[in-house]
């Protein structure tokens, strides 16, 4: 990707500007502040510095600039970030870039023309509405989200896409249609009604279609109840969340969201006014689609078929979320299959059980545990089920929750509390767990003493403008911060070498005037420092040359080493 495109996107939009849609920003001096959306925290450590146009968080250690702020939030490839960005900044990447649209950007076109031609071919098909409005969908829900029909026939949509200049094998590219073994093109999606699946910026990016039911035991139709389009470079399954384009600022001002198994699950819930759902399409939950929620929301209320395979997903589904510290509360129909039908019996009933979602660990305890009172120690099944318990308790990572969970199941079994913690000791948690962060916060990388003190010193000097202040320390300072130190002597507050840009992100936003004693020591510890370095590095060139029989070097650095030595002596 030519850089100047990006710079010509960074330039036309402000980064604190755009910060203000996803954060809350504060303004801090000449530098902006907002709680960290990337870790847990209470008091703001992201600081955004619009001289840079540039962000760093000094609790968990990340920064960058606007494209890096949107791929970690949104989970975005660069190139999908790049399309966000250049929309939102009027730039038209077509005419810049036409690899890149004819990569990705002839996807979005075809995905977003076949959405049309669904939408219209379901105007003009009775039937189909009629199917739709007996599921109990509303004509409003039906065109916000944008439903449609796939005609019955082994080739409409392709004809149609042809029609309108299109090459077959982008259309086959696109997920729309298929390529017989004879070279033929024919419609992925046919006598189905359609879901089209929107990526988390609401442009259509796949589809699921269901079987109309007149069909589905037609002779030579695929009898799959459910087609998806496959994988593309623009549709990511296990990153994509449906509905989530509508439900992001509902479930950001909820702190929570509600994730449903299925299309109509999600449709039907929000049509109730659930407006905080969810759903994972045409995939298990997975630990992708768990970070993106996390960011925004703390708790996850489940729901999941009222059966044995649904059974079986939402406690997969609840170690998965507990692991990723969601506090998790399960939705559980006795007379309903799923969501969408509890809804369509009436909202109230859906809006009902949703309040009253269970929270994660009474869950286990109603499946796996007899009545209060009922519980039989001597029997090997009771124990071997109060161990599962057990460790699905240990799984929660808020130490209170757990000790309260304790205190609930000696409440229960009617166990002693000290019995259970002592059990707990012994049970193995081996779960599949998602790591917590880990990509997200990687460990910051660890910097030596004369590091820290160089960059302590830089910052002084940031915060008083005065770079003068700090040139007696240019020749003890790491080579490192003796670059920064002569970029910013220039007036600049970047570089083009992303390791030091990104220090340079850490001391311009982290900037701080400490007194003149305390500035003194610093500089003096970083000479003692530097001392200890070019020592170590002494000795080992000593090392070299004796062992290489080096005369000139070995007296050289024998001289030095001396000469050090009287300094620390004196
Ligand atoms: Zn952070």
């Amino acid at each position: 990707m030519p850089s100047s495109t990006t710079e010509l996107i960074k330039s036309k939009l402000d980064i604190v500007d755009f910060l203000r849609g996803y954060l809350n920003v504060q303004a801090a001096g000449k530098n902006f502040k907002a709680p960290c959306p990337f870790h847990k925290e209470k008091t703001p450590s992201f600081m955004i510095s619009p001289d840079r146009q540039s962000w760093h968080c000094f609790g968990c250690g990340l920064g960058g600039d606007i494209f890096g702020f949107v791929m970690r939030y949104e989970n975005l490839e660069f190139g999908e970030a790049l399309r966000v960005l250049a929309e939102k900044a009027g730039v038209e990447l077509r005419r810049l870039d036409p690899a890149e649209h004819k990569f990705t950007g002839l996807l979005y076109e075809l995905n977003a023309k076949a959405s049309q031609f669904f939408q219209s071919a379901l105007k003009s098909f009775a039937g189909g509405k009629k199917y739709l409005a007996d599921r109990g969908l509303q004509p409003e829900t039906i065109d916000e989200f944008e439903l449609g029909w796939a005609p019955n026939e082994v080739e409409a949509l392709t004809t149609h896409l042809l029609r309108a200049g299109y090459a077959p094998e982008d259309i086959v590219r696109a997920g729309l249609a298929i390529k017989t073994e004879r070279g033929m093109f024919l419609d992925r999606f046919r006598g189905r009604v359609m879901f089209p699946i929107h990526n988390h910026f609401g442009r259509v990016v796949g589809f699921t279609g269901r079987i109309f039911p007149q069909f589905e035991t037609a002779e030579g139709m695929g009898s799959a109840k459910y087609v998806n389009s496959p994988e593309t470079p623009i549709f990511n399954k296990s990153r994509l969340l449906y509905g989530f384009w509508k439900s992001k600022n509902p479930i950001r001002e909820a702190g929570s969201a509600f994730l449903v198994e299925g299309q109509m699950d999600f449709l039907m819930s929000w049509q109730a006014g659930i407006k905080n759902a969810v759903a994972s399409s045409g995939t298990a939950l997975t630990p992708d689609h768990l970070h993106t929620l996390h960011r925004i929301a703390e708790t996850l209320i489940l729901s999941f078929d009222n059966d044995a395979a649904g059974s079986a997903a939402a406690e997969r589904a609840i170690d998965l979320a507990e692991s990723a510290d969601f506090g998790v509360k399960i939705v559980a129909f006795e007379t309903f299959k799923d969501p969408a039908e509890a809804a369509q019996a009436g909202a109230n009933i859906l809006l009902e059980a949703v309040a009253n979602a269970t929270p994660a660990p009474r869950f286990y305890f109603d499946k796996y545990l007899p009545k209060a009172g009922a519980f039989d120690t001597n029997k090997r099944e009771s124990i071997k089920n109060l161990r599962i318990v057990i460790r699905k308790i240990k799984q929660i990572s808020s130490a209170v929750e757990k000790d309260s969970w304790f205190k609930a199941l000696a409440k229960r079994t009617g166990v002693e509390e000290r019995v259970l913690l002592e059990e707990a000791e012994k049970v193995d948690v081996g779960r599949e767990s998602v790591a917590k962060d880990d990509d997200a916060a990687p460990l910051p990388k660890k910097y030596s003493r004369r590091e820290l003190l160089g960059e302590q010193l830089l910052r002084v000097a940031v915060a008083r403008n005065d770079f003068s202040s700090v040139d007696d320390c240019m020749p003890h300072f790491a080579p490192v911060h003796r670059s920064i130190l002569g970029i910013l002597k220039d007036g600049k507050r970047q570089s083009a070498d992303p390791e030091i840009d990104n220090l340079m992100n850490f001391i311009v936003l982290g900037s701080a005037d400490l007194p003149a004693s305390e500035v003194d020591i610093l500089k003096s510890e970083l000479m003692k420092e530097e001392g200890r370095d070019r020592r170590s590095e002494l000795v080992a060139a000593v090392r070299v040359a004796e062992e290489t029989g080096n005369e000139a070097v070995l007296k050289k650095a024998l001289e030095e080493l001396n000469d050090l030595s009287a300094v620390r002596e004196a």
